[in-house]
């Protein structure tokens, strides 16, 4: 059985900046930042490390850029520790080998949960946290990718239910029952891009640019007042820079099946889970954009639209008057009306068009 492990997540970012993110988990070692020669980057601090598996740069401008850019990562390095499923000593860990246990969490985890919980209430279950044990099951978090059988699958399916989780807000613990495990992976990463930016913000930072390997927080505009421009990419060929969004103090979040997946038999199986199926989504989204002003529900309605599908995905944004930019199969673009005039297609040639 011939098996390719394939796993890339690139962003880049660009307008007189650019920075390329190419994260191959751990195994990696591309990372590229580069500036033109005709940006002041005099009083600019960058700063590029490893964590929540991805690699990660924070840009920031000013005074004070310097502290602010290593305090934000430490933020972020204290979350993962936290937050990962696969560190035994995060409060999920502790979470999911404690059944029926009420287990005292911290602010952060409980604001990651609630919300959660929230997402999955409004989309109808696309969004479940409590999908860890289909996660593992296709090895998407220790790497050992494989296709389950069908068996294993509708058996685990079983504990994939979010109305299982009790969250008492007040006494500030998480209790699940036997067999159900939490996975914020869909989530954390924009949780970490937002308390950053807060961070940054707390020392009176104006312009900054954060890249959590793939989602991206803005804080402020660019230096020289103008917005940011961030760049998503050809879902069909992530090497490739399709489209612009122009941004001011907003977080840009991308879940695409190309971001990450493996290869069994000529078939390519990516990492968002479709709840109701245990397999991955399949619905001729590639991928899923979100705009907004919260990095958090950015992460975790990339990761649900993608699930919902073009058209429910549309209804979600209406409904909740969400901005979205997705990209489908046929080559069709369909972008919220409230992006539409910081969009633009840059490459002409790809053969994408927007949708009417
Ligand atoms: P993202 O890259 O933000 O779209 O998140 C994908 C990650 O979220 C996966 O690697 C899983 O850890 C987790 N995940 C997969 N499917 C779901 C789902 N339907 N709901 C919540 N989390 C999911
Ligand atoms: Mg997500």
């Amino acid at each position: 059985m011939k098996k390719r492990i394939l796993a890339l997540i690139m962003v880049t970012l660009f307008f007189n900046l650019t920075a390329c993110n190419n994260s191959n988990g751990k195994t990696s070692s591309v990372y590229e930042i580069s500036l033109s020669s005709d940006y002041d980057n005099s009083n600019e601090k960058s700063l590029s490390f490893f964590a929540m598996d991805t690699y990660m740069n924070f840009k920031a401008y000013g005074e004070n850029a310097k502290t602010a850019v290593n305090e934000a990562s430490a933020l972020v390095e204290d979350l993962e520790n936290k937050l990962s499923v696969t560190n035994p000593e995060s409060e999920i860990s502790k979470i999911n080998s404690s059944a029926n246990n009420a287990i005292k969490i911290s602010e952060d985890t409980l604001a990651l949960i609630s919300t959660a919980l929230d997402v999955n209430k409004k989309s109808g279950g696309a969004f479940d946290i409590t999908i860890y044990p289909i996660v593992k099951l296709w090895g998407f978090t220790t790497g050992k990718y494989e296709v389950p059988n069908k068996e294993e699958i509708l058996k685990n399916l079983e504990y994939v239910d979010s109305s299982n989780i009790t969250l008492n807000e007040k006494e500030g613990t998480v209790t699940v029952p036997q067999n159900i495990e939490i996975d914020l992976g869909g989530i954390a990463k924009g949780y970490a891009g937002k308390k950053a930016a807060e961070k940054i913000r707390s020392m009176g930072i104006e312009s900054a640019l954060l890249n959590l390997g793939g989602n991206i927080q803005t804080i402020g505009s660019k230096p020289d007042g103008s917005a940011w421009g961030v760049s998503i990419c050809n879902p069909e060929d992530s090497s490739k820079q399709l489209c612009r969004i122009e941004v001011v103090d907003k977080a840009v979040v991308t879940s695409g099946g190309y971001q990450r997946y493996f290869e069994e038999n000529g078939k390519s199986y990516h990492h968002i889970i479709d709840p109701k199926s245990g397999y991955p989504a399949e619905n001729g989204l590639l991928s899923v954009t979100i705009v907004d002003e919260d990095g958090m529900l950015c992460d975790a309605l990339s990761t649900t639209l993608f699930v919902l599908g073009k058209d429910k995905a549309l209804e979600y944004c209406e409904k909740y008057g969400i901005e979205a930019i997705l990209m489908t199969d046929d080559k069709k673009i369909y972008v919220t009306d409230g992006l539409k005039e910081s969009f633009s297609i840059i490459d002409q040639t790809s053969g994408y068009f927007l949708a009417e």
